[in-house]
């Protein structure tokens, strides 16, 4: 069991919201002038100082491809599935915000609905454009474009099914959102790359120069070249650590995502917000979205956050080779627990019927079924001491890694090759 800091996925985080500062001016008529005061105006009330509603929650989805064949269904959704959930969205009661609202509200500025929901469409597909954004338009739903810059077309890795600048123009003057992805979309931890141009680069400018490249570039070029504000980061395929948000908070931006999913609330970090990735294999992760779990306790907002490490297995950010691996996380530095609130879910497979050791407190999960090669979130829910806490932690399955591959900072390479890459 290693120790394990809790709670920090980063994973892939793309958000799309629209963004009305970006959108074309409307001409407008001149408002009528108002008549003037009948009275000389006294001293003016003092304005109340505005307070912002901190009980709104927020859901932020991450989608890739809308295509009619399914070839990936890990990435990808057909334009009818993408649809049906718009539409669920709707019946749901749940409102589709900007991206730059929900940023607003988190500076104390504005409100948003006490439900919403932030779309966001990962690595400047061009199905985005020609299927994603019809049906949006449809729905008068924001979104944001989550874009790695050598992966728009005419970029190193900008192929055939990549977005165009020119594209990315005619979206941004329709008021969509566009934030930045990375450069070159690798794990920025720089442990999962294959790719012999990159290892290249590294070994000759050195990991730190090579990761600022990867946060810093990516703005710059959008914003050059788009004319925008980049504030948003999300992280490729969820890779993520300590340093890593610290480099990305430090060159500018006010938020990273990532590919863990949560419900967001007030007090959520800004450095590791978490998104649902739907793929169309999995409906049941939309359908667990819309139900905004966890988030009915009023004491859900303060608590999230406040547990900061406990230990687990398979520890955080590790890769295992076991396919059934025995989950578990000591829980007996988070307070006296109430054993009837525990509540573990494994990303997908949903709530699992775990065990309290009242004697260890300890939590465990063994897993029956095999799991598939790929990452896997653990959600363990408790109140303790009356008051709900949330614990995040997750880990990797290579069925191919060789054991001892466990052991933090020695994560092996996952056996699948990552799944959002533009233009392959
Ligand atoms: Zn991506």
């Amino acid at each position: 069991m290693v120790k394990k800091s809790l709670v920090c996925l980063a994973l892939c985080t793309l958000a799309f919201a629209s963004c009305k500062r970006n959108k074309k001016p409307v001409a407008a008529p001149e408002p009528t002038p108002k008549p003037a005061p009948a009275r000389p105006a006294a001293t003016p009330p003092p304005k109340a100082a505005f307070q912002v509603d901190q009980t709104s929650r927020v859901i932020v989805f991450c989608y890739h491809q809308i295509v009619n064949s399914i070839v990936r269904p890990d990435t990808e959704l057909t334009p009818v599935e993408f649809e049906d959930q718009m539409k669920k969205l709707k019946e749901a009661g749940i409102t589709v915000i900007p991206m730059q609202d929900f940023l607003a509200w988190r500076r104390g500025e504005k409100n948003i609905p006490a439900k919403s929901a932030i779309i966001t469409l990962d690595d400047g597909w061009k199905s985005q454009y020609e299927v994603g954004w019809p049906i949006l338009k449809k729905y008068g739903y924001p979104f944001t474009l989550f874009i790695y810059t050598e992966g728009i077309k005419g970029g190193k890795y900008g192929g055939g099914k990549a977005l165009s600048w020119e594209q990315l123009g005619e979206m941004r003057d329709a008021g969509v959102d566009i934030q930045s992805h990375t450069r070159t979309h690798q794990d920025l931890r720089g442990k999962i790359i294959k790719n012999k141009d990159i290892l290249a680069e590294i070994q000759s400018i050195g990991y730190e120069a090579w990761l600022n490249k990867e946060v810093k570039e990516p703005k710059e070029k959008l914003e050059q070249r788009l004319g925008i504000k980049t504030t948003a980061f999300a992280v490729p395929f969820g890779y993520c650590n300590e340093h890593i948000r610290e480099v990305v908070m430090k060159d500018g931006y006010e938020a990273l995502f990532t590919v863990n999913p949560e419900v967001i609330n007030f007090t959520t970090p800004m450095n590791v917000l978490g998104r649902y990735a739907i793929e169309s294999k999995k409906p049941q992760t939309f359908a667990r979205a819309i139900s905004f779990p966890g988030s009915a306790s009023s004491s859900f907002a303060s608590a999230t956050a406040s547990a900061s490490s406990l230990s687990t297995q398979p520890a955080d950010g590790t890769t295992i080779s076991d396919t059934k691996p025995l989950i578990k996380a000591d829980i007996s530095s988070l307070g006296e627990v109430d054993p009837s609130s525990i509540t573990m879910r494994v990303s997908g497979i949903g709530l699992v019927p775990a065990k309290y050791n009242a004697a260890l407190k300890t939590v465990t999960y063994q897993t029956i079924k095999k799991l598939e090669n790929g990452q896997y979130s653990v959600i363990l829910s408790a109140k303790y001491g009356g008051l709900k806490k949330e614990t995040h932690w997750s880990f990797t399955v290579d069925s191919n890694a060789k054991p001892g591959a466990a052991k933090p900072g020695a994560a092996k390479p996952a056996a699948k090759v990552p799944d959002d890459v533009v233009g392959s």
